[in-house]
């Protein structure tokens, strides 16, 4: 059992203007938690948090600015004093159906830096809110494009970036032994990012993400999941 009731649970969502990211904030708010609803512009993360009602707050934050990430700590740390829940879901995908040959070293950093140290970094500058809750959660949102046993040449940069952000989640889930840490893959779905012909939908890509967020104390930590089925790295 939670020591606190599930409506007073604080969650921070990265790149929750849109796509995925929005869709778990929705469905976070939907079960009572407060949702802390970030993107990089201000405005994207206001307006994205209207959307939402009274228990989303906007705030921006880069994942790759060390001060954004800082702020965002401190803004936490000053209003609720505690994490519940940390979804590590803000991506790019910069390099779709360029070679591991050409991939430029631009790129590979830019990708690098928001999809496996932007999680890194923002768990390390929130690890003592975490560590106050009596549950916490934190779901990585990564892709099978970042599993090692059947990675295809697809989107070298994106595909790396995601095996680093599984090999984080499973040193995570080891360094914060009271939580459950775990990554997923969401699938293909219809966003900006999956596109218009993805075969699923932001609700079906949230789905396995929220679960992961509001397991019971006898959940799984430190695994790989699809659709609440733990798959191979
Ligand atoms: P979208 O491109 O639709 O949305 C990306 C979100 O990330 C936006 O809210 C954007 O906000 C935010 N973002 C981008 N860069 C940064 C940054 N540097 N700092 C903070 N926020 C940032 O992506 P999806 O919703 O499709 O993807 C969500 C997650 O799911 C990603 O981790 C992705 O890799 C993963 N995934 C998606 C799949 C799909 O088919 N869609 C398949 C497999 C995995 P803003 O622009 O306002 O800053």
């Amino acid at each position: 059992m939670n020591a606190r009731p599930t409506s007073d649970r604080v969650a921070l969502v990265t790149g929750a203007t849109r796509g995925i990211g929005h869709e778990v904030a929705r469905q976070l708010t939907g079960r009572g938690t407060i949702v802390i609803v970030t993107g990089r512009k201000e405005a994207a993360a206001r307006s994205a948090a209207a959307r939402l009602g009274e228990r989303a707050i906007p705030m921006a934050l880069d994942v790759t600015d060390t001060g954004s990430i800082a702020s965002v700590a401190r803004a936490i740390r000053e209003r609720f004093g505690v994490l519940d829940v940390l979804v590590n879901n803000a991506a790019v995908l910069q390099d779709e159906g360029t070679s591991i040959l050409e991939t430029s070293p631009e790129v590979f950093d830019a990708t690098m830096r928001a999809n496996a140290r932007g999680p890194l970094l923002l768990t390390q500058a929130v690890a003592d809110l975490l560590r106050k809750s009596s549950a916490p959660r934190v779901v990585n949102v990564s892709s099978g494009a970042g599993q090692i046993s059947s990675m295809t040449s697809y989107a070298p940069a994106y595909s790396i970036s995601k095996a680093a952000l599984n090999a984080v989640t499973v040193m995570l889930a080891a360094a914060l032994p009271n939580a459950k840490v775990n990554c997923v893959d969401p699938g293909w779905v219809r966003t900006d990012m999956g596109g218009h012909s993805a075969p699923r939908s932001v609700e079906e890509g949230a789905e396995t993400i929220v679960w992961l967020a509001t397991l019971p104390p006898s959940g799984p930590t430190g695994g790989f999941f699809h659709d609440r089925k733990r798959i191979p790295w």
